[in-house]
């Protein structure tokens, strides 16, 4: 059989790709990264990850989150470039429950020449299966349960932990150091948890349900005592049918809430047509894997990230965000 051309070019730009990803790493050493140094490269996957990793590794580690903001995380596949950077790696930190199955091939298929690169999957070590939650976009019968362990603080807080220790395990000579900022982002991370608990208490019980796009709030829901009614995204990441749609309108009637929510990463005709048919409010600024503001402002963190979620949700549905003010958006490092 003959292969056609278009494969037969894959084969050799991936050849190529792996000659490169193999050049220019010590055996068994540490990676040299441009600048000479000798610092650890550690590779993440979306930004709020990557925020939670600085703020523990702060300027130690040469850090690199490979998927852009703004990106589709559950559809994300790394480029080649992406790819040659995760093969040489010391540590790749990944949120898991097969989020970034395509980082996970790639750092398997690495190990053969990178021995001493690790994989470190945070949610995976963070719950349990009893723990796992599936729902109305990850559904018992496809297998993959709901990933979105980050917004829910305390499983963040237990992320930090996770990555502390890994940290101190392979650089034990900083142990001091990311001890230190650990605890400093965990104290914020505890701060921040005890507002977003009193701020739900704020909006009153009939409203403390969400319907959003991208299903997404599963242990937020769960930990802050709110009820995920629904989510519009079905499981195949497409958009839903015309019958799935009038089922939704139906429900949002029925249980009379008072604002539906989406964001700007998954823009859809849809909801706008559930809000307009449904008459409720739409609020398109939710986010769970975009900061806010631009790289270097105070409130493109995670922390931040999470403030602006709960104005999002919170004020719409008759709360307040009192509980939340004071609260330092910033990294701890730059505190
Ligand atoms: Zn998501």
């Amino acid at each position: 059989m003959e292969i056609p051309l278009f494969a037969a070019g894959s084969i050799l730009t991936i050849t190529i790709l792996i000659v490169l990803g193999t050049m220019g790493i010590p055996d068994g050493g540490r990676t040299i990264s441009d600048d000479g140094n000798n610092k650890l490269v550690i590779i993440t996957s979306v930004a709020p990850i990557t925020n939670i990793v600085k703020n523990v590794v702060c300027e130690k580690v040469d850090l690199i989150g490979i998927v852009p903001e703004g990106v589709d995380s559950h559809t994300f596949e790394p480029t080649p470039s992406d790819a040659i950077r995760i093969r040489s790696a010391d540590l790749v930190i990944i949120n898991g429950l097969n989020l970034e199955v395509s980082f996970e091939r790639i750092v398997d298929a690495a190990k053969e020449d990178n021995p001493r690169i690790q994989l470190l999957k945070l949610a995976d070590n963070t719950i349990s299966h009893e723990e796992w939650i599936f729902d109305f976009s990850f559904p018992k019968e496809k297998g993959d349960p709901n990933p979105h362990l980050w917004l829910n603080v305390a499983y963040v807080i237990r992320y930090v932990e996770l990555i502390r220790d890994k940290l101190i395990e392979l650089d034990p000579d900083n142990a001091s150091y990311y001890a230190k900022n650990a605890e400093q982002y965990i104290a914020r991370l505890r701060m921040l948890d005890e507002g977003i608990m009193r701020a739900v208490q704020s909006i009153p019980v009939e409203n403390r349900k969400l319907l959003t796009y991208h299903d997404s709030w599963a242990y937020f829901a769960k930990r802050y005592g709110m009820k995920v009614i629904g989510a519009v995204q079905p499981s195949d990441f497409g958009e839903p049918t015309p019958q799935e749609v009038a089922r939704i309108i139906e429900q949002i009637r029925e249980e009379n809430v008072p604002a539906i929510f989406a964001s700007e990463v998954f823009p859809s005709k849809v909801v706008e047509q559930i809000a307009r048919e449904a008459n409720v409010k739409i609020v398109e600024t939710l986010a769970d894997d975009v900061l806010p503001g631009r790289v270097g402002e105070q409130e493109h963190t995670y922390i931040g990230m999470m403030l602006e979620n709960m104005r999002s949700i919170v004020v719409p549905l008759g709360g307040n965000v009192d509980a939340l003010h004071g609260i330092d958006p910033r990294d701890v490092c730059n505190g």
